[in-house]
């Protein structure tokens, strides 16, 4: 099978053939469909994952079918259409993982990082961490909600949206279109909040009903003259922590910022103006497994699927040179036939 293999920070992926390899105990074969090309998997390539296991397969935003399950495994049955994430295994028996929240397990391991991910065309993954893809849902498309999709979806959750709640999103990227079409479906008033006016068109077709322009407008002070009380919840779909902070202001009183979205730079807070109002902040990873079920569920309830670009495997260190000079837009998404 052909392979894109990372050996290590600052080098290209090496293209490969490697022999199928055999599910164990608790795995499962996954024949892949698709696997998005996600910004951790560029992090990866310069460094900043100091827990990566070179050489490693990246990838963890995965779609494919089972073709063979390993010993004890009933479960997803061969043949079934599933996708895979960030999260790829986590120990079972801690207090986290009994209460399902897999992804505070203190043993979780990752998907792409310390375990071989999607770059391939088969790929052996925990059974109890994949979950079947709905009904129609277009498996191509439907990789990025593996980790772009659940990592918006679930920002939003985590930060308390209601049908009543005003929600900024942070960010006109991939992540933050997501952000803005979920708390749309979700009955949400949603300000969308840029550098300049380039996506307002953009986000006011998806329903935004307020566009703020940080180049020209204060966000924080935008924010608060919203119904004269301010956004419920904030989510940073941008790669700035900055932009982020810039927002507290604008918060209701117990009010979220939640990033998705951060750079190295340290998290200043107002905390003044935190204690007065009970804010909260929250830098959210990926999701639970049942975290990804509702986003899945939700997607195809509503036809959220995000806008993809398919390139074959030996395209992949194009994609990533791209990704890394700034080429914004649409996912890149690796496809096998
Ligand atoms: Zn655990
Ligand atoms: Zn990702």
């Amino acid at each position: 099978m052909l392979t894109a293999v990372a050996t290590g920070v600052d080098e290209p992926l090496t293209i490969t053939e490697r022999e199928v390899p055999e599910p164990g105990p608790g795995e499962v074969l996954v024949r892949i469909t698709a696997c998005g090309v996600c910004y951790t998997d560029l992090d990866l390539l310069q460094g900043h994952w100091p827990i990566a296991r070179f050489p490693v397969v990246p990838g963890h935003e995965i779609t494919g079918v089972v073709t063979a399950a390993g010993p004890g495994v009933s479960w997803p049955p061969v043949g079934t259409a599933v996708g895979a994430q960030f999260l790829g295994d986590s120990c079972r028996h801690c207090d986290y993982c009994v209460r399902g929240e897999q992804i505070l397990c203190p043993r979780k391991r990752i998907t792409g990082i310390v375990m071989d991910g999607g770059y391939t065309e088969y790929a052996v993954l925990k059974a109890d961490f994949v979950t079947p893809l709905p009904e129609g849902l277009d498996p191509v498309a439907a990789a990025p909600l593996m980790c772009a999709g659940l990592t918006a979806f679930n920002s939003l959750r985590q930060g308390g949206i209601t049908g009543t709640s005003r929600v900024a999103v942070i960010g006109t990227g991939g992540v933050g279109t997501l952000a803005v079409r979920y708390a749309v479906a979700m009955g949400a008033r949603v300000t969308v909040i840029g550098r300049s006016h380039r996506g307002e068109s953009a986000a006011r077709e998806l329903g935004a009903e307020r566009f703020i322009a940080t180049q020209d407008t204060d966000p924080g002070e935008a924010l608060k003259a919203w119904d004269n009380c301010g956004a419920n919840l904030v989510v940073n779909a941008s790669p700035s922590t900055s932009a982020a902070v810039a927002t507290i202001t604008g918060l209701a009183p117990d009010g979220w910022l939640v990033l998705c979205g951060y750079d190295p730079e340290p998290l200043i807070l107002p905390t003044r103006v935190m204690v007065l109002n009970r804010l909260h902040v929250m830098v959210n990873p990926s999701g639970s497994p049942h975290d990804l079920r509702d986003t899945l569920e939700f997607s195809a309830a509503h036809a959220i699927l995000p806008e993809v670009t398919p390139i074959g495997l030996p395209d992949v260190n194009a994609a990533l040179d791209g990704m890394a000079q700034g080429s914004s837009g649409r996912r890149s998404v690796i496809t096998f036939d």
